[in-house]
């Protein structure tokens, strides 16, 4: 038997599709659907943000850049990080979209058969970049509330412990980390020796509190973040690494013989948007926050979100399933994400509220009438 030439690699055993791609591709077939499964904001590319694009397009900025990213990127990100961390990290990197940083982050540090602890529910990449570095994702359940439980985290941590993903706000949760849970956390990766991933994505819409961010207390943490959310460019494939030299250096190489650089015209458009005060985009978004949670409140159960713009209410009993729920939903036109693309639990659904308010009080009716029964 010659050998089958289009064989797959192994590290592609049981990685499929996503599971909101399936629901995106029943949602298309509606027709002007209530859609809160966009993990995406409602809002365009602020116009400075453009413009500096489009100028860098015209002057002919259209080559590569450097590996790091731009020098006048990387200052600005710097110093935004050491007013919001409170300290400048060691070393910043310019990547493609957050999930580039994630990916050269995983493929230079962890190993096979390493184990890498994720939050669940959790970011879809996370446990799929996990397995493509040959790790093991191990999950901490922090059902019901979706708060950080540093015991239980504890408990799960094993010789082969090499790193744990932290993401706050949380996406599908909105879930806000305190400080006081991130400073525990803190203590025991540093006591155990293990590096924190921290995907800070979300860091500009954050609801109630100052945000606080896990690299103000822990060295051996890699910050990944970017403009992707809260500046409406998700197209524009631009993030940023932030963390020790040594890690950021590894990164930069196999950025070189990977990714090569981010997009040039997008990044200067980055640096334009780093002058520009997202604040409208946030309270825009905490009352959205608060009309979903009042809005639910008396048919759904609901940890308030304190951040992003997702809220993952618990789907109402009569359901045998999330997707039970979902497609009612659809049959309904509303369009919205079964939990277990995100969990290895079927008991939750995720809301987004990047959404016009009108289009958010429909979808709140038409929810509460599937819940009435
Ligand atoms: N992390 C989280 C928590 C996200 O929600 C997303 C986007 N959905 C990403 C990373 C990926 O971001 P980017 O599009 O910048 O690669």
């Amino acid at each position: 038997m010659p050998n089958d030439p289009l064989r797959l690699a192994d590290r592609l055993d049981g990685i499929s599709s996503s599971g909101i791609r399936r629901i995106f591709e029943l949602g298309a077939k509606l027709e002007d659907p209530i859609d809160l499964s966009i993990g995406q904001a409602d809002f365009d590319v602020p116009d400075p943000v453009k413009a500096a694009a489009i100028d860098a397009i015209q002057r002919g900025d259209n080559r590569y850049t450097v590996t790091q990213g731009l020098p006048e990127l990387n200052a600005g990100i710097r110093k935004r990080l050491e007013r919001t961390h409170g300290r400048a990290p060691e070393a910043t990197l310019i990547t493609s979209g957050v999930s580039g940083g994630l990916f050269l982050g995983m493929l230079c540090l962890v190993n096979p058969g390493d184990e890498v602890l994720v939050p669940d529910p959790y970011f879809t990449m996370y446990d799929v970049l996990v397995r493509l570095c040959g790790g093991t994702p191990v999950f901490y359940d922090t059902y019901p509330d979706f708060a950080l439980d540093v015991d239980r985290i504890e408990s799960l941590i094993t010789p082969r412990t090499r790193a744990i993903l932290v993401n706050s706000p949380a996406n599908p949760t909105g879930v806000v980390y305190p400080e006081s849970s991130l400073r525990a956390l803190a203590d025991v990766m540093e006591r155990r020796g293990i590096v924190v991933i921290s995907d800070e994505i979300y860091d500009l819409f954050v609801f109630d509190a100052p945000y606080f961010s896990i690299a103000s207390v822990y060295d051996n943490t890699l910050v990944v973040s970017g403009f992707t959310k809260t500046y409406g460019m998700p197209g524009w494939r631009v993030g940023y690494a932030a963390g020790p030299q040594a890690l950021v250096d590894k990164m930069k190489t196999v950025q070189q013989f990977s990714y090569v650089c981010a997009p040039s015209m997008s990044q200067h458009g980055c640096v334009a948007a780093l002058d520009v005060d997202v604040e409208p985009y946030r309270l825009e978004y905490r009352d959205k926050r608060d009309l979903i949670v009042d809005g639910l409140r008396d048919h759904y159960d609901l940890v308030a979100p304190g951040g992003s713009f997702y809220a993952f209410p618990r789907v109402p009993e009569r359901f045998e399933s999330d997707v039970a729920f979902v497609e009612t939903c659809l049959e309904h036109n509303v369009l919205v994400v079964p939990g277990s693309a995100f969990s290895a639990r079927d008991t939750h659904f995720r809301i987004s509220f990047a959404a016009p308010d009108d289009r958010l009080r429909e979808g709140i009716d038409v929810l509460n009438r599937i819940a009435a029964g």
